[in-house]
């Protein structure tokens, strides 16, 4: 009879099969419903596989999570991402950081991530079964689950369970049927598509350092970083980044929203006004579209042009000729610039899912449900959820490490 089942074999489900079968438990099995076991892990991050990110201190490091940010400070002071670094390097994948803070194995191929969980778990002992779905849980009076899987001709019986099926709705399904309370599913990570023809000429123009307001159903939403303009609207780093945080409140509102930004990284009005005046001196006789105060250099000339072109400005007019009304019309365009959201990007960028086993009824300390002993989750299966740049892959290994651990010590 198998000590541990681990149904899912995904990222948190290989930490925890392996931190298990690492720390002495003998036989631990992982039941992966398809036929390809860290599937997600291999095409993640565009095929390098964004392992973690480079937030050394676990105060800082929940922050990046919309579901889970107070939870996550006991978990992550006992494995964060100096551990998971540590530990990959320790198992032969060596990670680097890159300028965003994002980390990637050396090799810049998510094959390493999968070859090195695949053959550690072997090394290990981990018996790997894939095309078997768990499909029905039964908790034994003695201690212990009776197991049903797709494939099996009869039920096989195990000690320990960790439930490791990500967002797919078969495992949260198995929790509620064990008496969990699940909090509804719905995407994050998302980009927004815009009513603003104008924007969607720009498609391929990134800006840095944009100040993004939300507004939905009454709620303010607000992030700073790079905006990417998409043939539909925006994406980018900023925007996943909103649309995580504001994950729910859109979804109740059937993603309809009003997006406002700031072009001008967030300038103050005085300023702007004043630099625009300085402009009609110091740029007199230069057009619009050939010289720019200083606060808009930083402007991508195609979206100057096209944010000229929205405040009905001639770009060949001269910055000695800008009129009090032009200028009025070019600070609105530049400042409080307000899109209707019409709805998510297309569909296939929804890279997690938030929602899941609500946290209140795991100890989290062990990854154990407080509603029936023995039971275990790890990764996304959990009402927890990150923003982009390696931290859901953090989250499953933090909570696959400490599942792991936590199994055993019940054994021993
Ligand atoms: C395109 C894409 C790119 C991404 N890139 C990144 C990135 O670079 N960095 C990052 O941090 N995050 C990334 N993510 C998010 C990350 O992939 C997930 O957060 C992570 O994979 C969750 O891991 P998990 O082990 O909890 O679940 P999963 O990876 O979803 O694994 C769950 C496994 O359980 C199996 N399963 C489901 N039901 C059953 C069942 N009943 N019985 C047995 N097995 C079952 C599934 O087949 C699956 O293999 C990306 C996501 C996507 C979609």
């Amino acid at each position: 009879m198998p000590e541990l089942v681990v149904a899912g074999g995904g990222a948190a489900g290989f930490m925890a099969a392996i931190t298990a079968a690492e720390a002495g438990l003998k036989q631990v099995q992982i039941w992966e419903a398809t036929a390809e076991p860290l599937a997600k892990v291999r095409i993640s991050g565009g095929g390098r596989c964004n392992v973690t990110h480079a937030c050394w201190d676990p105060a800082e490091l929940v922050s990046n999570y919309p579901r889970g940010e107070r939870p996550l400070r006991g978990p992550f002071s006992r494995f964060a991402t100096g551990d998971a670094v540590a530990w990959f390097s320790e198992r032969g994948v060596d990670l680097q950081e890159e300028a965003d803070g994002r980390m990637f194995p050396v090799s810049n191929s998510s094959a390493t991530v999968v070859e090195a969980l695949r053959s550690r778990a072997q090394a290990v002992g981990v018996q790997l079964y894939t095309q078997r779905a768990l499909q029905a849980v039964k908790p034994l009076s003695k201690g212990g689950f009776e197991l049903k899987g797709r494939g099996l001709d009869s039920s096989i019986c195990c000690d320990q369970l960790l439930l490791a099926t990500g967002g797919h709705p078969s495992g949260r399904q198995l929790a509620q049927a064990l008496g969990h309370e699940l909090v509804a599913p719905v995407p994050s990570l998302f980009t927004l598509r815009l009513d603003a023809q104008f924007l969607r000429d720009l498609a391929g123009v990134s800006q840095g350092s944009v100040p993004l307001e939300l507004l939905v159903g009454g709620e303010s939403f607000r992030q700073r970083g790079t905006v990417l303009i998409t043939h539909w609207g925006v994406s980018g780093p900023a925007v996943l980044r909103l649309t995580a945080f504001a994950a729910r409140a859109l979804h109740k509102h059937q993603y309809r929203a009003e997006l406002r930004i700031d072009w001008c990284e967030g300038a103050s009005l005085e300023i702007l006004q004043q630099q625009l005046k300085q402009a009609r001196q110091d740029l007199a006789r230069k057009q619009l579209a050939n010289g720019r105060p200083e606060i808009l250099q930083g402007l991508k000339r195609r979206l100057w042009l096209a944010l000229l072109n929205q405040a009905e400005l001639n770009p060949a007019t001269p910055w000695a000729e800008l009129s009090r009304q032009a200028e009025q019309r070019l600070l609105q365009v530049l400042q409080r610039s307000v899109y209707k959201v019409l709805g998510k990007g297309p569909f296939g960028e929804e890279f997690v899912t938030a929602g899941g086993v609500a946290l209140a009824e795991v100890n989290l300390a062990r990854m154990e449900s407080r509603k029936q002993p023995g039971l275990f989750f790890a990764g996304e299966i959990m009402d927890v959820d990150g923003v982009t740049g390696g931290f859901n892959f953090q989250h499953c290994w933090s909570s696959g490490w400490i599942a792991g651990r936590a199994i055993t010590a019940n054994h021993n």
